[in-house]
């Protein structure tokens, strides 16, 4: 929280003379409070967890703050750089480690009960299954997350570079139901939700010689027939670092 605090002090400190910030948004891998103003649970980021972060943020930089999950930034820049509606239900799947998911309906983030609407990572997939990180076993990340294929290099092509597991490996059983199970992932909110568009991006899609062609041909045969199927709109969107930064950039902008 400090080096938080301090890094968006000197941030704000450091502007050329005659801009200000009126506003922050940050995105956090984590599960966010319906409220959007406690960070709950954050199990690859130490400090935060249950602190009322936009308060004290809010009352330490004298700016409104504003905090999401940050795959839902991600979403707000890719929806803007394609050009997407608001109207209805829009979906963006992300795999990076795990498997962030945006649900967006009319313009804003769906949020749940508890802040922890579009879990898809964990949707339950293998029974009795690896532990993943949630606690529970055989959850959709463990098989189609960046997790599996990190396991991958370690037991099966060892020393080789991660980079360049589709380009030497495309063929391979393991590969094949990879791709099997993240189109599974995505073809399962397609058939719960009927989306008017869906946003595929993230570290794992934008590797070398991902079979993004296998991957929709994959999304379009376990989606329901002929409706969802008929209508799906894919796009991929590419894996930049600034995107989230961008994103939040235009959350920030439409609520303040
Ligand atoms: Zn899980």
């Amino acid at each position: 929280m400090e080096n938080l605090i301090s890094f968006l002090k000197d941030y704000i400190r450091e502007l050329p003379e005659g801009k200000k910030v009126s506003a922050a948004a940050i995105g956090f891998p984590s599960t966010i409070n319906r409220a959007r103003d406690t960070v709950m649970q954050s199990p690859n980021l130490a400090g935060l967890d249950n602190v009322p972060l936009k308060a004290m943020l809010e009352e330490e930089l004298g700016i409104k703050v504003l905090i999401e999950k940050d795959v839902n930034l991600l979403y707000c820049h890719d929806r803007k750089v394609l050009n997407l509606s608001r109207k209805g239900v829009h979906i963006g799947i992300y795999f990076g480690t795990g498997i962030g998911n945006a649900i967006f309906i009319d313009g804003k983030p769906l949020t749940g009960k508890d802040g922890a609407a579009g879990e898809i990572g964990h949707i339950p997939l293998v029974p009795g299954g690896k532990l993943c990180g949630c606690g529970n076993r055989g959850c959709a990340e463990c098989y189609a997350g960046g997790k599996y294929l990190v396991e991958l290099i370690n037991t099966k092509y060892s020393g080789e570079p991660i980079s360049e597991l589709f380009v030497r490996h495309a063929e391979s059983p393991e590969i094949k139901e990879f791709v099997e199970n993240a189109a599974r992932v995505v073809a399962t909110e397609i058939n719960l939700l009927n989306p008017e568009t869906i946003v595929l991006g993230g570290g794992v899609l934008n590797m070398k010689g991902f079979p993004t062609k296998l991957l929709e041909e994959k999304i379009r045969n376990c989606s329901r027939k002929p409706y969802p199927e008929e209508s799906l709109e894919i796009y991929f969107s590419k894996d930049e670092v600034e995107n989230g930064v961008r994103g939040a950039v235009e959350y920030a902008r439409e609520r303040s």
